[in-house]
């Protein structure tokens, strides 16, 4: 077993621990863990790993579930090697210094904000998440903690989460549920429980606790014996499809049960944000309350709006629930007359037209119309959605819609690969703790020499490669029959990876307005590029489509095919189960991040903001947040034109994307000098570093979140 890494610090009193007995050092292990601060701070994450390597990387990075299983001679081991013991209590005291800093915020009103929300992307090891909005809400609550902004989140605790991507040796989605262990999480039982009334059923639930740094995220957990089987089955499965009465009733536990849960902890928020339009039956609660208390409901209603901020995530009319309002009546069927409406008065609040009596009711027309404060998450998201919703508004022009926006970022320091931190300690020398929104480490890459910003990309790249080989060795020891064959073949395509060839990378959702195919438009085009000998270029896929998108399915099962036919083994990957420690790892180490979603479909997109904190270049159609960043100089475009043809679009767009990497992305990679060295590639990296790492960072967000929304509700 290798050994604990020399650890550079060693704070006083580290000696005071050597030579305690081993469940002394497991408890504090066990401590260090329970709060996630850890997953964003690279010395606390190389203390778990060397535990046990080999078990670390076998747990998805989880300490507890390493800890668990840790032989009895190791942990004997452990338990008395001092680099250890010191790499511990330098972590421990980090944590500490961490939660005393002083933070941006603390000298601000401290009012309460509460954030709702389906899915919580912190770590992989915590399989609270499907995709981008709960990576979204995850960065969401770590630079809360991190600038001391007073939030809780409020969520679910899923048993199953979102289900384990398999695919068959013919690339066929397996849709797989590992059993759970919830002793293997660092939560908490808070000792308390709430009991909702859902339709004829109560349902009870108990509330866990995770803590992130100074964050707490409180979480709901139907599965209890004494719960219905029904009941028991709300909390299982995130995102199941295909049954709205199931997920009506999510959507009463995570709203209405939120607000009890809330109650039952004493706490009383000051604003209410509702991260999508899942939670929007919190605000209803809310109002119900106010009126039931004898408050007159235009006074009531403007309470509750006051207090409310509403974001909403796309435009996709399939990510905007609606339901029949026979269902909403099922299950609320009480409230109207608590609210003293009538019943379609009642059910006017989830209508465009609130006259029409057939229309459904839909989740995000009740969140605008209980929230002063909407946005969307990118200017064109906003617009678009300013046009999508103008009926809700009784609106004349998309411009009166009262609809802002606040542009996604993400959390810098949880997409930092740890091979560039010697490279930011030394050119940037970055101080995160106590940082400022405003806090800009990256305008000093213009200085950085090339070669070093050269260095890094390749080591960088050479990283990811060897760890998509070491993952396939891992998959082809661990699985079945089937899957081992499937496994095979990718260690196979792995192995003859080229380390020092242009890697572009593709992972997300495989929704399929995302297109993930669609550099397969022309595959002799393809097979050009990708067979040149003399600047051969690489894909690396990932994506896993949601369980009852037929049609997501189908293009995970196009790409498994293509990276298998002789033309493209070797030079088109995909990887299966694509998660936050596969996102990590390709938005690090691809040289270009693609996108190439239908525009206006990508309301935000996230992943290509990982991509510059590592010197990779986003190729973009201008969707999302890529026209506020685009600047001529830090990437590049593909097409421009908009068809109302979506066949015409595609073919477009292919055309589009195919001229940029063939005129401009690969000539741009292989312009070399005599030392090898890419300068204007260099270039382009800097700028793409320079102009999007702080302006998209989930710092600036939180802050345009406090000071515009969070500050101004009274
Ligand atoms: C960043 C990230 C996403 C979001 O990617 P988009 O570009 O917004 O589609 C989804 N899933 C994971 C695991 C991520 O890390």
């Amino acid at each position: 077993m290798p050994r604990a890494r020399n650890p550079t610090a060693r704070p006083p009193g580290s000696a005071r621990a050597n030579g305690a007995p081993w469940p002394v050092t497991r408890e504090r292990i066990r401590t260090l863990a329970h709060n996630l601060w850890w997953s964003w701070n690279p010395a606390a994450r190389r203390l778990f790993e060397s535990m046990d390597p080999t078990l670390w990387r076998a747990n998805s990075h989880n300490p507890i579930a390493t800890l668990n299983n840790l032989s009895s001679s190791r942990a004997q081991t452990l338990s008395s090697d001092p680099d250890f013991l010191s790499a511990l209590a330098a972590a421990e005291h980090a944590l500490e210094a961490y939660l005393a800093s002083k933070t941006w915020f603390s000298s601000r009103k401290r009012q309460l904000t509460a954030y709702f929300c389906m899915e919580f992307g912190i770590h992989e090891s915590l399989p609270l998440y499907a995709g981008g909005l709960g990576i979204l809400a995850g960065d969401h609550i770590k630079s809360a903690s991190d600038l001391g902004v007073p939030l809780v989140g409020v969520g679910i605790l899923w048993k199953f989460g979102y289900y384990r991507q398999e695919l068959t040796k013919l690339g066929e989605t397996r849709v797989v549920y590992p059993a759970p262990d919830f002793s293997q999480l660092p939560i908490e039982s808070t000792g308390k429980f709430i009991s909702l009334p859902v339709g004829r059923q109560t349902v009870r639930c108990r509330i866990w606790r995770l803590t992130v740094g100074r964050v707490p995220v409180f979480l709901l957990d139907s599965d209890l014996p004494t719960n219905s089987p029904t009941a028991r089955a709300l909390t299982h499965h995130l995102y199941r499809g295909g049954d709205p009465d199931y997920r009506i009733r999510q959507e009463i536990l995570l709203g209405i049960g939120g607000m009890h849960a809330l109650d039952a902890l004493g706490l009383s928020p000051t604003v209410y944000h509702l991260n999508e339009g899942h939670a929007a039956f919190a605000p209803l609660e809310r109002l119900r309350r106010l009126v039931a208390g004898g408050k007159r409901f235009g006074h009531a209603l403007n309470e509750v709006r006051r207090r409310s901020v509403f974001t909403t995530h796309t435009p996709v009319p399939e990510g905007n629930d609606r339901f029949d309002p026979a269902l909403v009546m099922k299950y609320l069927g009480r409230m109207p007359n608590q609210m003293r409406l009538n019943a379609s008065e009642f059910l006017a609040f989830g209508r465009e037209d609130q006259t029409d009596q057939k229309e459904s009711f839909c989740m995000t027309v009740l969140a605008l119309r209980l929230s002063a404060r909407s946005n969307g998450v990118s200017r064109l998201h906003a617009e678009t959605s300013r046009r999508m919703w103008k009926r809700v508004f009784a609106a004349a022009r998309a411009e009166e819609v009262p609809i802002g926006s606040v542009t996604n970022g993400v959390h810098p320091e949880s997409w930092i690969a740890d091979e560039a931190r010697p490279f930011y300690d030394l050119y940037f020398k970055p101080r995160w703790n106590g940082a400022d929104p405003e806090d800009d480490w990256w305008k000093g890459v213009g200085r950085v020499p090339k070669e070093e910003l050269w260095t890094l990309r390749q080591t960088l790249r050479k990283r990811m490669i060897s760890w998509l080989r070491q993952r396939s060795a891992d998959e082809a020891t661990a699985f079945n029959f089937e899957e081992k064959y499937a496994a095979r073949l990718l260690a196979e395509v792995c192995a003859t990876l080229d380390e020092n060839a242009l890697t572009i990378g593709f992972a997300r959702r495989f929704a399929t307005y995302k297109r993930a195919p669609l550099i397969f438009t022309d595959p002799k085009r393809l097979a050009r590029l990708v067979r040149n000998t003399d600047r051969p270029v690489q894909f690396v896929f990932a994506g896993k489509a949601h369980p009852q998108d037929r049609g997501g399915q189908e293009f995970v099962r196009t790409l498994h095919e293509f990276s298998l036919t002789p033309e493209f083994r070797g030079r088109v990957l995909l990887i299966q189960n694509y998660d936050m420690h596969v996102g990590r790892m390709l938005t690090s180490g691809c040289d270009v991040w693609l996108n190439n979603p239908v525009r206006p479909m990508e309301a935000s997109g996230t992943s290509g903001m990982k991509s510059p904190l590592n010197l990779g270049i986003n190729c973009s159609i201008l969707d999302g947040w890529w026209p506020e960043a685009f600047n001529r100089k830090n990437g590049w475009v593909i097409g421009g034109k908009q068809f109302a043809d979506r066949k015409r679009q595609d073919r477009y767009d292919a055309d589009a994307l195919y001229a940029t990497l063939e005129d401009q992305v690969i000539p741009l990679f292989y312009r070399r000098d005599r030392r090898g060295v890419p300068g204007a590639w260099c270039r382009m990296m800097a700028e793409s570093m320079r102009s999007v790492c702080a302006e998209f960072s989930s710092h600036r967000m939180v802050a345009d979140y406090a000071r515009r929304f969070y500050a101004g509700a009274k």
